[in-house]
């Protein structure tokens, strides 16, 4: 069994105890061992904030930018040896892995891009300058610098690839150095991932790093100048929000948690249309990509109370077709969940969403997986279910259940309705809205727009190259507000802001276009 290893101050370290096993999902052998014992945290971060930091401060953007088209080839290159780690401790089909490592891959890609754009310069300039005075004497620019801390990227189990990729993008173009916290269970996709930018020799030393296990005393080593960039769950976000010293010497925090997205039919959808048709799609995908083990995923399901019966219908016969078991079974298409313990937390959290709605379609528990070991695996079959009040349930608006499974709810067709009980999650990462009439999607948004992070509207005009509404796309922002987490990634340039100090420069023109490289 591979024992994985965190790199660290430039040397890769093996621990000798305090191992968590890695398991193959489908069949639960044991596939690596992880621990930091015995990791020196002091020495990383003083290697990325003595070496690291200074050396990517010295670069442009656009030198950054060669280092990320360089990361990102290198994920590309290892590409299949990834996906078949991702199979082995995720339980992936190629396809759901391919989500994770070809958009990790894409968006460094993507980011190589922005940086080379922003060109040969090291300070980002924020909007116009604006005169303050009667001539331009006094004139004020606001500008971002890299803040001079290290970046510590803690992400969740479900992206061991993108995860890693769409936080160390922005960090690295903003111009911060890295330690990079995979989820203890399928780490044995990020450490490879990370080993193969190393092995590359593509960064400066100092630039990045990694830590395969439980993250000893860094928080309590953090400063000001350093950022948190966390994903996973709302219950470990609070662990942070509430860290005294991470409070006391107020560390940049970001978040990015868990969101009970909800997918609306408009109440002008006719069937057979090509709307409908996107509607449907769209639902069935993003409750079962990934094994619904995406933030993202569609997790309610609002539909006008006099389409409810053929939506249920047509979304079942899409859901009949999933073969759920281990992805090295060629028939099947939807791999096991990740992890006893998210197999065991599907289950109690299906038995608290079915008090208040019923299960028209599967169980919600596990099943036996195609191609598993009879009584091995965590398969968890693709679940509907269904709830007869929308505004009479609470569990439907609040649990998470990280897994296939959906709840219809119905409502009168009034945008006003949709977007109170849409609401009623508490905030979310995205928000998918099918009709094709522009003024219920009018009033819609003026009920529900600040609910969420992303509005995606599926509509006639749309159907043809929408990628449905799970796909976190790097140009546009990725974060919801309250119990999505609040934060905010990606978005082009702007997902560089969590790394980089705003400040408003003052003084003259002239002198403030010369320091803002704002001359050339
Ligand atoms: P999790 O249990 O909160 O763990 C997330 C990360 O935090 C892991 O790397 C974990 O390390 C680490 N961690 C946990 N406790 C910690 C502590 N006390 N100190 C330092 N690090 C700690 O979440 P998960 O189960 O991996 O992921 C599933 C959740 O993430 C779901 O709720 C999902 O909605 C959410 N998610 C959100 C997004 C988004 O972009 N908003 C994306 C993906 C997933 P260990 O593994 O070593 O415990």
């Amino acid at each position: 069994m591979k024992t994985l290893r965190s790199y660290i101050a430039g040397n890769w370290h093996e621990a000798s105890e305090g191992f968590a096993t890695l398991v193959d999902p489908s069949t639960e052998e044991p596939v690596a061992r992880c621990s930091t014992a015995g990791v020196d945290f002091g020495a990383a971060v003083a290697w990325a904030r003595e070496q690291g930091g200074p050396a990517l401060r010295a670069l442009t953007f656009a030198q950054r930018g060669q280092l990320l088209r360089a990361m990102s080839g290198a994920l590309r290159e290892g590409r299949n040896e990834l996906l078949e780690l991702s199979r082995i401790n995720n339980g992936t089909t190629m396809r759901d892995g391919n989500f994770d490592v070809g958009g990790g891959s894409g968006t460094l890609g993507f980011y190589a891009g922005v940086a080379r754009g922003l060109g040969d310069r090291s300070v980002l300039v924020d909007g116009d300058g604006v005169q303050l005075t009667r001539d331009e004497s006094f004139w004020g620019q606001h500008v971002l610098v890299p803040r001079h801390g290290v970046a510590v990227l803690i992400n969740a189990f479900n992206f061991p690839v993108w995860g890693f990729a769409e936080k160390a993008a922005c960090a690295l173009a903003a111009g911060m150095p890295m330690i990079v916290k995979p989820a203890t269970a399928t780490a044995l996709v990020a450490e490879r991932a990370v080993e193969m930018v190393i092995e590359a020799g593509i960064l400066p030393p100092g630039a990045l790093q990694l830590l395969c296990g439980r993250t000893g005393d860094l928080l309590d080593r953090l400063g000001p100048q350093d950022v948190l960039a966390f994903t996973g769950s709302a219950d470990t976000a609070r662990i942070f929000r509430t860290h005294a010293h991470l409070v006391g010497v107020n560390v940049r925090l970001n978040v990015e948690a868990d969101s009970l997205n909800a997918a609306v039919l408009g109440p002008d959808v006719a069937e057979d249309t090509a709307t409908m048709g996107l509607f449907l799609k769209d639902v069935a995908r993003e409750m079962t990509q990934k094994t619904g083990q995406k933030c993202t995923a569609v997790r309610r399901i609002l539909v006008p109370v006099e389409q409810l019966a053929r939506v249920r219908e047509q979304l079942i016969e899409r859901l009949t077709k999933v073969v759920t078991g281990n992805p090295a079974d060629e028939s099947v298409g939807m791999g096991p969940l990740a992890t006893a313990a998210q197999l065991e937390d599907a289950i109690t959290g299906t038995a608290e969403l079915t008090a208040e709605a019923a299960a028209v379609f599967g169980a919600g528990g596990r099943v036996e997986g195609v191609g598993s070991p009879t009584g091995k695996g965590y398969s968890f079959g693709p679940t509907l279910l269904e709830a007869t009040d929308a505004h009479d349930v609470d569990a439907i608006h609040r649990r998470e259940v990280f897994a296939p499974l959906a709840t219809l709810l119905p409502y009168d067709g009034s945008a006003v309705e949709a977007a109170e009980i849409v609401a009623m999650g508490g905030g979310t990462l995205v928000n998918s809205v099918y009709s094709d009439d522009q003024a219920w999607l009018g009033s819609y948004l003026a009920g529900a727009a600040n609910t969420t992070g992303r509005i995606y509207l599926g509509s006639e005009s749309s159907a043809g190259a929408a990628p449905g509404s799970g796909v976190a796309l790097p140009q546009t922002m990725h974060g919801g507000p309250g119990r999505a987490g609040g934060g905010e990634e990606l978005g082009g340039a702007a997902g560089m802001r969590l790394y980089m100090q705003r400040l408003a420069l003052q003084g003259s023109r002239v002198m403030v276009d010369a320091v803002a490289g704002n001359s050339d």
